[in-house]
């Protein structure tokens, strides 16, 4: 697993206001200019779920009339 820390800097004054490691949307206020940021990240895969649609039909068939002989012990 690899975690990467993207620095979220001030849209203003450029002053390192956090690091984040995943985030889709962030808003943070800067300390130093005041100004609000409101960041996106830049590249974020949402895409992915796509593949598991494909080939995840199994159908088994279903196995019927088989039944257990009962052998009357007398
Ligand atoms: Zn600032």
């Amino acid at each position: 697993m690899r975690v990467v820390l993207l620095p979220v800097r001030c849209g203003e004054c450029a002053r390192l206001l956090a690091k984040a490691a995943h985030y889709a949307e962030l808003q943070i206020k800067c300390p130093r200019c005041g100004t609000l940021n409101h960041m996106k990240a830049p590249s974020l895969s949402i895409d992915r779920r796509e593949r598991l649609d494909e080939g995840s039909i199994d159908e088994k068939p279903a196995v019927a009339g088989r039944r257990p002989e009962v052998v009357a012990d007398s």
